[in-house]
């Protein structure tokens, strides 16, 4: 059976995006002036991030029976992700997203097939797991469970946040909040005291601190020309999850990922933006600890 570096447990979605001068009233039908698709979820877009830091990746999803479901399966081979996806009868994920002219936007979530990813046919074999929110809790808990008793580490990204249970927190190995995310979830000593092994706190432009039960360690972010921030925290998780998985010590990992982030900063889109190992070593290269 194929071993993986990292194992993503998480959503795949195709965002559908439509831009307008104004955002329509309810009841109202308004002109649009452009359309875009893009692949999203945060599953997806960690797993490509995972796969362009150099990590042998499997994605385990759900997609629908449309014509989202073959775009998002070409996007994960084009990463040569493997995928262990299972397909429902109804939609595949999406966002739809209007856009107005001054850049805001509204945005409705359909979980749509993502409300149906389960591991109970079993969790393939891999040195990291990575899961986010946007799948029910219960596989979270499920795969986290499963990682465990094969003595691989896990890596929770609590995006969006929920509340989670003491079990959960105790099957992290290591949990990857946002700045907000961490106040919602009571605090980064909170979490280490529930038992997560390590929280790192991502905090955008002002780089990250990791937090363990032994000490907290602050890093810089790297200096870099930002163009669009998102993608930014799901490089981050899945360029930590390839180095973790990769052997090299948490502060190690976390360098590298951060140098991730901020390469996913300087393009737009979340999927396009994800940079490729050898752009990452090259800004540590050039900009050292950050
Ligand atoms: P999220 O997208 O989940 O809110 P962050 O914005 O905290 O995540 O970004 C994740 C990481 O990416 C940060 O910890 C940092 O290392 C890097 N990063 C994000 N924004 C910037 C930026 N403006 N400049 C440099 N690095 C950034």
């Amino acid at each position: 059976m194929a071993h993986y570096d990292v194992c993503v447990v998480g959503s795949a979605n195709l965002d559908i995006v439509a831009t307008a001068a104004r955002h329509p009233l309810p009841g109202e039908t308004v002109h649009g002036t452009g359309y875009h698709e893009y692949p999203g979820g945060k599953g997806l877009n960690q797993a490509v991030a995972a796969a362009r830091s150099g990590g042998r990746v499997t994605f385990v999803g759900a997609l629908g029976d449309d014509t989202a479901a073959d775009i998002l399966r070409n996007v994960l081979a084009a990463d040569a992700i493997d995928d262990r996806l299972s397909i429902t009868s109804g939609a595949t994920g999406r966002a739809v997203i209007v856009v107005d002219e001054s850049g805001e936007n509204s945005i409705v979530v359909v979980a749509g097939a993502n409300a149906s990813v389960t591991v109970d046919r079993g969790l393939p074999s891999a040195s990291v797991v990575l899961c986010q929110l946007e799948i029910p809790l219960t596989t979270v808990v499920a795969s986290f469970r499963a990682a465990r008793a094969a003595g691989a580490t896990t890596i929770l990204n609590p995006a969006p946040t929920a509340e989670l249970s003491a079990d959960l927190l105790a099957l992290c190995d290591v949990i990857v909040p946002n700045e907000h995310e961490v106040d919602l979830l009571g605090g980064a000593d909170a979490l280490v005291a529930a038992g997560c092994g390590a929280v790192v706190v991502t905090r955008g432009g002002d780089g990250l601190d990791i937090h363990t039960p032994m000490r907290t360690q602050h890093l810089a972010a790297f200096d870099v020309d930002v163009v669009d921030t998102t993608g930014a925290g799901d490089a981050f998780c899945g360029a930590l999850a390839c180095r973790l998985a990769a052997g090299d010590a948490l502060t190690d990992a976390a360098r590298w990922a951060s140098a991730a982030g901020a390469l996913a900063t300087t393009a737009p889109g979340a999927v396009p933006a994800q940079p490729q190992a050898d752009a990452i070593s090259a800004l540590l290269v050039r900009q050292g600890d950050g």
